[in-house]
């Protein structure tokens, strides 16, 4: 059997849509579809603002240029994590201070108000595989502080934090429909915001720094350069694609909470007898299904286990390469293993499963029993 670590879930109604908006000729960004999947997505998650672009880790650039992160100043955010944040920091010359997560994998609130200084502008919080951070504690220090709240929810489009949906907590959300997330239209991300004067610079920077919106509103003649911005908005193509996506929001979460759940049913007998931990998914409804990971105790045993599921055509994977060890970050920064233990040993022992739609009962079955198999030795 082979069975790839992720297929994207774009069926019949995607390719019509695309097809469609191609026949239209309205394919340029901030378009009429555009604008209708920016709505949906506003509705759903209870955002005042959304705005799409071509990927979250572009997101993450408008919200740092927004708010003013420059030179000097310092964004702290967790080591085990994508690179993206990091990246949009560095663009700026500002500094991103990395700390270690919790047993959640989620940035650590303790951790944070210790690498508070006085050039602290901003806090980048990851919710990892879609779980929530801590975020009423993290709101706590960016009141007590006055720092900004970016949340880095690329994983996370659907979940929930208390009756709220992530993305829309902080100062800014960022979304990501790469591929490999849960809805997707190759590359995209959305930009959420529920301040008025943010949603006002993110129009203009979208748009290469142009007021080109109050022109496709009708409300100017012409547009012309206001502020400094890029090439930030989707192509209607991709948001027709996008916008199939988004009507299925519902139904792609359900699918992967059978998946996940029968990994979770499937693996729990491995976990009384001590061979691996189960994360502690909430179950009953707020979460997304975004990833599934078990973990093991040693790198040693996780590179076996890994090594063995590939032997036997499963894609299964790691996440992530700390940051503060990469290449990029040793040559920049003092960072040093030992660091950030938390981060340096989920890095080490994680195992992440194939979960998508797509994913056939007899394929997981298999997957699972590989596991048994492999773990009973
Ligand atoms: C996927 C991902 C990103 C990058 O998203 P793109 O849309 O590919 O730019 C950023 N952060 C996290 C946590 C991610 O998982």
């Amino acid at each position: 059997m082979k069975i790839p670590f992720n297929r994207t879930c774009l069926g019949e109604e995607e390719i019509r849509a695309a097809m469609e908006s191609i026949k239209s000729g309205k394919i340029g960004g901030n378009g009429p579809i555009g604008r209708r999947v920016e709505r949906l997505i506003a509705d759903m998650v209870g955002s005042r603002f959304v705005f799409l672009t071509t990927s979250c880790t572009h997101a993450l650039e408008m919200a740092l240029m927004i708010l003013g992160i420059e030179e000097g100043d310092e964004v702290i955010m967790p080591s085990f994590s994508f690179v993206s944040a990091a990246n949009a920091v560095m663009r700026l010359k500002a500094k991103p201070v990395f700390v270690d997560v919790g047993e959640d994998l989620n940035i650590d609130p303790l951790k944070i108000e210790l690498a508070i200084t006085r050039k602290t502008k901003a806090i980048i919080c990851i919710h990892y595989a879609g779980i929530p951070c801590r975020m009423k504690e993290i709101m706590g220090l960016a009141k007590r502080y006055n720092l900004y709240i970016i949340e880095d929810a690329a994983q996370a489009l659907g979940s929930r934090y208390k009756e709220r949906y992530l993305g829309t907590i902080g100062d800014i959300g960022c979304l990501s429909f790469h591929e490999t997330k849960n809805f997707t239209c190759g590359e995209g991300g959305a930009f959420l915001t529920n301040a008025k004067a943010i949603a006002k610079k993110a129009d203009i920077a979208r748009e290469k720094g142009t007021n080109r919106s109050a022109y496709l509103n009708g409300e100017v003649d012409k547009y012309t350069w206001f502020d400094i911005g890029s090439s930030y908005v989707l192509s209607d193509i991709l948001a027709a694609v996008l916008l199939e996506q988004v009507k299925k929001v519902k139904h792609i979460i359900n699918e992967r909470k059978t998946i996940g759940l029968r990994y979770m049913k499937g693996l729990e007998s491995l976990e009384y007898e001590d061979k691996i931990m189960l994360p502690s998914f909430d179950i009953d409804g707020s979460f997304n299904w975004h990833l599934f990971y078990f973990r093991v105790f040693t790198k040693k045993h996780r590179d076996y286990i890994l090594r063995r599921l590939w032997e036997k055509g499963i894609g299964a994977t790691f996440h992530f390469q700390p940051l503060h060890l990469s290449p990029y970050s040793r040559k920049m920064f003092e960072y040093k293993k030992g660091d950030f233990p938390v981060t340096e040993k989920a890095s080490e022992t994680l195992i992440r499963l194939p979960l998508y739609p797509a994913l056939k009962k007899k394929e997981q079955e298999y997957i699972i029993d590989s596991i048994h198999k492999i773990l009973k030795k």
